[in-house]
């Protein structure tokens, strides 16, 4: 039988294929001679055709069986070649190396004469020796079997739980000690934790925890059962449950519209049918929130999490739990999609519009779409939620190849759009009215700006200088807690100045408006009222935002200034009036994408986030006649979606075509233009549709110069193989190739 197999870590897309006399599964990982070097890879085919390349041999079955059903292989091999990422990186991700730890490997005795017992590999080395044991393999006598997950990761459930008892600001205000930090951090990142998980990941010693137990800090003791939920669905919920017929169905709704009581039903249903379901979430502060909801519906013991902020070892004890179907659900983030799961019935994707599920680093995948097919071809049923869906998906739903379901919003909220154009501040005299009123009424009020720091950019008065980074082409922005310029692309910083490195005037003012500058604005003129700033500054871990809400949610904070990482999280009732600014910027990006992508963060920030009652929403504007503005006053998201579509389709854009995105980075500038006009070049010539090259529109970053251009074309698969083709003649490596990216990068 022939093999063909894909290296583990490879770089490149080649394949290679392999013969044995074994009858070997897909999926199965295997240790193969290539170029005389042993390579860890994995079958993802068989045939019993000779193959046309030249033959390797397969030299040993790591485990005997494969970990990845039939489906998720092919969804691999699937992702692997549409997304031009090499297979064997995929794989990687769907069968992660710490599980390796809980394999045991024995020696068995194949002959009585030599007077041995099976033991473990480990004990046997030390009595006999590694000389001994290759000598008796050699000679046929013994043989090394090798049990893989034979040792669980951990008994949690019989362990102590260990909760924090307080927010994770006031631990940190009493603690001082780094490993105290530590402990604490984890235990707010780790929704369920037992002492032996801190014990195993952060290499402390009980003391430290039964210390942190008598400063009141932390509880630990066996874990509380919450109550079970009571779960009885909405009518108008069931009623849409009646209406799903199709496998793929593209439910349209904000929080207010009891989405994910809806989909936690689902799921419960799925699970009663004997069946697994996958629910994926864009951020890791979200899973929590999720598998809570779900541990209480369905039980503690068959939901499992999986995220990239999980310790090793939990990750391995969550991927083998579901390997070994002892968990019936995972919540998970982006990578969760390749999770072992078996019999699946069911993915749900939260907020399917989020540019996280795509990777743009290497493997490149799209999550969503390798959701779609993993669901196709385990015969699942796959639900993308969103409130402002994938232009993609959307079209797909108007064709009738996705079965559209819009739920019934519950709330909405007035909006109302500023011009700013000839205001003296950057907080507008209306908005200031609003927020005054708002405040008295006793209710919060939440402002988002665009970017953090102080100013975004700085400029001389004198001769009109900016500011730029010396290895990027961007201005430096100006934090005035450090008294620095930064850049935000590289980390660049240097000391603040008044003198203009041009003219030599002390005659550098910051301009525009970052959160720490709307921030001190309000400050002195709500003096008595409670705000904080939430952006990548001043919070350490996303999880932390949650903290804060609650807290506004508590009437404990009364202003909330930040980035767009604050409009996600929990529902925001106390909220009575929510402020976008300096959103302009947005749509000045040369990227095709930049209206949608202005649009759903204006849509999403005031009503998915907002979703409170009766509040009001203000957006300041230098361009109010933008008539994307018109769909947002309106909510009108169809109307938008289908002026857009309208605007691709005559510009044949995507959904109407694909993308392929390529892109060089050079230290010599000349050099990767030469390069990169070669590659086009040959493509055009090949019959391929090609904008560009251009520079990128942040040329130089971090003294890196960035040229792109695009592939338009319908048959990804031809275009990506001429491109194979071409971008290996070009003799360059670290090319990126990303089809159909959220954005243009
Ligand atoms: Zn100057
Ligand atoms: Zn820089």
């Amino acid at each position: 039988m022939y093999y063909e197999v894909a290296i583990s870590r490879a770089s490149q897309m080649k394949t290679h294929f392999c013969e044995s006399s074994e009858d070997i599964d897909s999926g199965e990982r295997v240790i193969i001679r290539l170029n005389g070097r042993k390579c860890k890879g994995y079958v993802i085919g068989r045939t019993e055709e000779p193959p046309p390349n030249s033959l390797n041999q397969i030299v040993e079955r790591i485990d005997g069986y494969s970990f990845v059903d039939a489906a998720l292989v092919e969804t691999l091999v699937w992702a692997g070649r549409r997304y031009n990422s090499p297979i064997g990186r995929l794989f990687d991700i769907a069968v992660p190396k710490c599980i390796d730890r809980y394999a045991v490997s024995t020696v068995l005795p194949l002959s009585s004469f030599i007077g041995l017992e099976k033991m473990p590999l480990r004990s046997f080395i030390s009595k006999y020796g590694e000389g001994h044991l290759k000598k008796l393999i050699q000679s046929g006598y013994v043989k090394i079997q090798r049990i893989p997950m034979a040792k669980e990761p951990h008994p949690r459930l019989q362990n102590e739980s260990v909760e924090l008892c307080v927010t994770l600001q006031e631990a940190l205000h009493v603690v001082k000690d780094p490993i105290e930090t530590q402990v604490a951090n984890y235990l707010f990142i780790n929704d369920e934790v037992y002492v032996d998980d801190i014990v195993r990941d952060l290499g402390v010693s009980k003391r430290v925890l039964s210390d942190l137990q008598k400063k009141g800090l932390i509880r630990i003791g066996p874990k509380v059962q919450r109550a079970d939920e009571k779960n009885v669905l909405d009518d108008s919920l069931g009623f849409y449950l009646e209406q799903m017929k199709r496998d793929e169905i593209l439910l349209l709704g904000s929080k207010s519209s009891g989405k994910t009581d809806l989909c936690i039903e689902m799921i419960r249903r799925t699970v009663q049918k004997g069946f697994s379901a996958l629910y994926l979430v864009p951020e890791a502060m979200l899973v929590g929130q999720v598998s809570t909801r779900l541990k209480n519906v369905l039980g503690h013991l068959s939901v499992g999490i999986y995220h990239s902020y999980l310790s090793e070892a939990r990750r391995a004890f969550q991927w083998i739990q579901a390997w070994k179907g002892k968990i019936s659900v995972v919540v998970g983030t982006r990578s969760a999609v390749f999770c072992p799961l078996r019999n699946l019935g069911l993915i749900v994707i939260e907020h399917e519009e989020d540019e996280s599920y795509y990777q743009y680093e290497n493997p490149v995948y799209d999550a969503v779409e390798v959701a779609r097919r993993r669901a196709k071809l385990s015969n699942a049923r796959v639900v993308m939620v969103s409130t402002t869906p994938r232009l993609d998906h959307y079209k797909e739903s108007l064709d009738g190849k996705i079965q559209q379901i819009e739920l019934q919003e519950r709330r909405k909220c007035s909006i109302r759009v500023l011009n700013t154009r000839k205001e003296k501040s950057f907080v507008a005299g209306d908005t200031m009215t609003f927020i005054r009123s708002t405040l008295k009424s006793g209710r919060g009020v939440i402002i988002v700006v665009r970017r953090k720091g102080y100013s975004p950019w700085i400029q001389c008065a004198v001769c009109g200088f900016i500011v730029e980074c010396p290895k990027c082409d961007v201005s430096l922005s100006y934090h005035r807690d450090e008294n620095v310029f930064k850049c935000h692309l590289c980390g660049y910083t240097e000391e603040a100045s008044d003198k203009c490195p041009r003219c030599g005037a002390h005659a550098l003012y910051p301009r525009g408006a970052g959160t720490e500058r709307i921030e001190q604005h309000l400050k002195r003129r709500f003096a008595s009222y409670e705000l904080v700033r939430l952006d990548r500054d001043t919070v350490r871990h996303p999880q932390m935002v949650l903290e804060y809400l609650r807290k506004f949610e508590r009437g404990e904070i009364d202003i909330i200034v930040g980035t767009k990482m604050i409009t996600r999280g929990i529902d925001l009732n106390r909220a009575g009036l929510i402020v976008v600014m300096d959103f302009d910027g947005l749509l000045n990006v040369p990227d095709f994408t930049a209206r949608f992508r202005t649009f759903r963060v204006l849509f999403q920030t005031v009503s998915e986030s907002a979703g409170f009652e009766s509040g009001t929403a203000v957006v300041q504007t230098y361009n109010p006649d933008n008539e994307l503005l018109n769909h947002l006053v309106d909510l009108d998201v169809h109307g938008f979606y289908k002026e857009e579509l309208a605007k691709r389709k005559e510009a044949l854009y995507p959904p109407f075509t694909n993308i392929i995105q390529v892109i060089l980075k050079a230290r010599i500038a000349s050099k990767g233009l030469e390069i990169v006009n070669f590659c086009s070049e040959k493509l055009r010539s090949a019959g391929e549709h090609i904008l560009g090259p251009v520079e990128h529109p942040i040329f130089r970053i971090a003294n890196e110069y960035r040229f792109h251009f695009l592939i338009k074309t319908d048959d990804v698969e031809t275009s990506l193989k001429r491109l194979n083709e071409v971008l290996t003649e070009s003799g360059k490596r670290g090319w990126k190739v990303l089809l159909n990216p959220p954005a243009l990068i």
